[in-house]
């Protein structure tokens, strides 16, 4: 159940419902919105007796809220706005991320940051710990990477993402990021979504390869159920037998998942096309039908690059997007 307090509600009202929830030994968690703030009800097995609450100062409604996943539901909810240092995702913006797939070198790093700022991207990307395919493959550059990215962040005043592969490596990374992206293949990793709602950061939960929305968004509730609501949602493609490109992406999901949420959701052009000649088109797809953001992979020399350089922009290429995107109706 949601309990939607008035425009007006103080906060000792709130904090009255949030009592009255949990001396019926259940769960309340306040989520404050634009417009007002509602407090969501966890815990309860059978339907609750709305007037229970409507009797309560403040209160303007107390609506059953139908889907499982009650926090990620976009059921009367105001669309979520997500900050990540200066930057916002959502609330009618389209929030440009850019980087590399890996993080490098310090030169590589500030190259491309620097590319991609002027271009006009806000958050910078690129991964310390990288999680491949093979053993044998490049794994990232663990801390000394993510010491680089704040330098980057030092230097370019860009908040930096970068991925949590794994429950030892998450707080670490939440130390030094300003979001932890959780990948592909953990979408479905409970203790590591757990651990997520716990960082103390806002997380980017990319969608599983072969995960439906149901239950990409009930790995988004595992996260927020731990306290942490700033999460944002990231479709980068799922796999089908379509072999002309790494993965097909699903933009009627963002669609979808619009509709069930109030949670931003990005997309990602680059693991989504796996090839470079793809990522500018399915970026503009993205813009045009209304998505939050992109996170797109640029690298100076990808070439030389350890990992994903055949998807990745060179920064011209970036630039010109950007222009492009900076131009399309929305
Ligand atoms: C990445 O963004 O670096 C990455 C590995 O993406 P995904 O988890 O979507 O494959
Ligand atoms: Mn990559």
């Amino acid at each position: 159940m949601l309990i939607v307090m008035k425009r007006d509600a103080r906060d000792e009202d709130v904090r009255a419902v949030v009592e009255k929830i949990e001396g019926m030994g259940l769960r309340a968690v306040p989520m404050p919105g634009a417009q007002r703030t509602a407090v969501c009800v966890l815990g309860n097995e059978g339907p609750l007796d709305p007037a229970e609450f409507m009797q309560l100062a403040g209160v303007k409604e107390a609506i059953p809220v139908s889907r499982p996943y009650k926090l990620v539901s976009g059921e009367n909810r105001d669309a979520s706005v997500i900050r990540v240092g200066q930057a916002t995702i959502g609330g009618g913006g389209f929030t440009l991320m850019a980087g590399p797939c890996a993080v490098e070198s310090e030169d590589q790093c500030m190259k491309i940051a620097e590319a991609v700022s002027a271009a006009g991207a806000v958050i910078f990307r690129g991964g310390a710990y990288k999680p491949r395919t093979s053993p044998y493959a490049f794994q990232g550059l663990g801390v000394e990477g993510l010491k680089i990215l704040a330098r980057v962040r030092e230097r370019f005043g860009l908040p930096v993402v970068t991925e949590a592969i794994d429950h030892e490596v998450i707080k670490q990374v939440a130390e030094y990021a300003d979001m932890v992206q959780i990948g592909a293949r953990n979408m479905q990793n409970y203790s590591l979504l757990r651990a997520a709602g716990h960082c103390g950061k806002p997380v980017l939960l990319k969608r599983g390869m072969s995960a439906t929305v149901e239950e990409w968004l009930m790995a988004a509730e595992y996260i927020m159920s731990e306290g942490n609501l700033a999460v944002v949602l990231c479709e980068r493609g799922v796999r089908t037998f379509a072999d002309h490109s790494r993965n097909t992406l699903d933009l009627s999901a963002v669609l979808v998942v619009r509709q069930l949420s109030h949670l931003p959701v990005i997309v990602d052009p680059s693991h989504a096309a796996g090839r470079r000649d793809q990522v500018a088109p399915l970026a503009k797809a993205a813009a045009v039908i209304n998505a939050d953001g992109i996170i797109v992979e640029v690298h100076h020399d990808p070439e030389h690059a350890r990992s994903d350089g055949p998807q990745s922009l060179y920064p011209e290429q970036f630039k010109t997007l950007a222009e492009e995107l900076s131009r399309l109706p929305r």
